[in-house]
């Protein structure tokens, strides 16, 4: 079911979705080559929790047979791992990585979810391309991000960008509304046609996720049961936002 939220639940959005840019704020200043994911994700927490909101992933169960619940704060996915990597004190962050970090807080029982890529030192050309294509990718995307328009307008208008700049986008993942549940209707896919789907209202609240490949757009998931990675080894970035549908343009609830 689409939520429609009332002035006061957007309050609460916003003030989840303000302690994800903050954590974002600190994760920026402090991540380098040498700490451990396992390290990251700590002060992922501890910035969350000192700032009044629970880590929504923490814990997250996906009701899969033998998955068990995820069990960190961040998902932390380092170069040819695209989504959903398991934080873990035997890995290393290296000069030279990309490292993408996807974080939820709940707050009053609202929900503030975004994903940042960051660039550790000094990358090749391309792969600075890849995230930078990344992060552009959902701003093409929420140009379309208005009243009357559709779910399906954002989705093509992301994917044909994608596309231009000669990468792939994941199609077995997507965006999604949020709010009091992390994960609400509608399902917002990284490419389509334009046109299709709902359409947009005021009050919805919606997190919208490219995750682009550099080459194929091939993906497995490891014996985790929870990271997925590139089939054919190449770059992955993702870049992710929760917004607020206005009346006009829409708002990006996690960014300050
Ligand atoms: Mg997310």
């Amino acid at each position: 079911m689409v939520t429609i939220k009332s002035k006061r639940e957007i309050a609460y959005m916003e003030e989840a979705c303000k302690i994800v840019a903050l954590t974002y704020q600190t994760l920026e200043k402090e991540i380098r080559a040498g700490m451990t994911t396992f390290e990251l994700d700590q002060m992922a927490e501890q910035t969350m929790r000192k700032l009044g909101a629970i880590p929504a992933e923490k814990g997250y169960n996906p009701g899969i047979k033998g998955v068990p619940p995820f069990p960190a704060t961040t998902c932390i996915s380092i170069n040819d791992e695209v989504i959903h990597g398991v934080p873990s004190k035997r890995r290393i962050i290296k000069e030279g990585d990309i490292v993408s970090v996807d974080t939820v807080a709940l707050k009053n029982g609202f929900h503030g979810d975004a994903a940042r890529t960051f660039i550790i030192g000094n990358v090749p050309k391309e792969t600075q391309r890849l995230v930078d294509v990344t992060k552009q990718a959902f701003f093409e995307g929420i140009k379309f991000a208005k009243p009357g328009n559709r779910i399906g307008d954002i989705s093509h208008a992301i994917g044909e960008y994608v596309h231009s700049q000669g990468f792939s986008v994941v199609q077995e993942f997507q965006g999604h509304g949020i709010g009091r549940d992390m994960h609400e209707d509608p399902g917002i896919p990284n490419s389509g046609k334009a046109g299709r789907g709902i359409r947009l209202e005021p009050g919805m609240t919606l997190a919208i996720e490219p995750m682009v490949i550099q080459g194929k757009p091939n993906i497995l998931e490891l014996e985790d049961g929870w990271t997925i990675v590139t089939e054919d080894g190449s770059m992955a970035a993702h870049y992710e936002n929760t917004i607020l549908i206005t009346e006009k343009e829409p708002k990006i609830l996690t960014i300050v």
